[in-house]
């Protein structure tokens, strides 16, 4: 191959790569933000579980506790009918004690209801608990590396700016200059392999005599069309 063609090609890989770096600013930032949030989430959900579970068990005692002295009153309303004088008490405390009743009753489902309820937290947070510990671990990896990226852009930046300095001196002025002029008009790719006798860029069709020169390598050449530099390679280009 041609050396201006080798080193035309050294020198877009470069651009290509410093172009990543330039991405990199950008979008290492926003997965960093991605990573922290999905660590908050799970620690969201973590405590949500958590809140709702003390809550729960704060419930259960109140209504413990609700159950048994609304018991000991029945009990006494139940001691009070060995007592009872008039049919009209009789009434009144059996009214009573049927109110008492459905009361526990009542309390009694909510308790066996919430008891189910606290089982399911309890699960749920061993299982959110192990949710944010696992994502925490891999997550903060996963950041100690971006950081580290982050913090390195501006070396592995200069570093290859002086490989392109130095590529791009050992490029011919007129050459370099037709690289410039289509790596800022067009961006992408500037040297495109020739596709079944066409442009790989843009796919305009090339004169036999053009792809005989080309394959030729003796010099650089250019599609009419879009002004990419084109090389042969035996693999795709026939
Ligand atoms: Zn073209």
């Amino acid at each position: 191959m041609n050396s201006d063609l080798e080193l035309l090609l050294k020198l877009q890989v470069i651009d290509y790569d410093i172009g990543e770096l330039e991405r990199s600013k950008e979008y290492l930032p926003d997965m960093m933000g991605n990573l922290k949030h999905e660590i908050s989430d799970a620690q969201t959900k973590l405590d949500a579980v958590t809140s709702e579970l003390e809550e729960a068990k704060i419930r259960q005692k109140n209504l413990e506790l609700e159950v048994s002295s609304k018991e000991a009153e029945l009990q006494k309303f139940q001691q009070q009918m060995m007592s009872i004088k008039t049919n009209k008490e009789y009434d009144a405390l059996v009214g009573q004690i049927d109110s008492v009743k459905e009361s526990i009753s009542s309390s009694e489902t909510e308790l066996l209801e919430l008891i189910d309820r606290i089982a399911e937290l309890e699960k749920l947070m061993v299982e959110y608990r192990e949710k944010v510990s696992h994502v925490e671990e891999n997550n903060n990896k996963q950041l100690q590396i971006l950081q580290d990226k982050i913090a390195n852009i501006g070396n592995t930046m200069s570093g290859k700016m002086t490989y392109r300095t130095e590529v791009s001196s050992a490029i011919p002025k007129p050459i370099l200059t037709i690289y410039e002029r289509v790596r800022k008009g067009k961006g992408g790719t500037v040297v495109v392999v020739v596709k079944r006798r066409a442009c790989g860029a843009c796919y305009k069709a090339l004169t036999p005599k053009k792809v005989q020169e080309i394959k030729k390598g003796d010099r650089i050449l250019t599609c009419d069309n879009c002004g990419r530099i084109m090389f042969w390679n035996n693999e795709d280009s026939n």
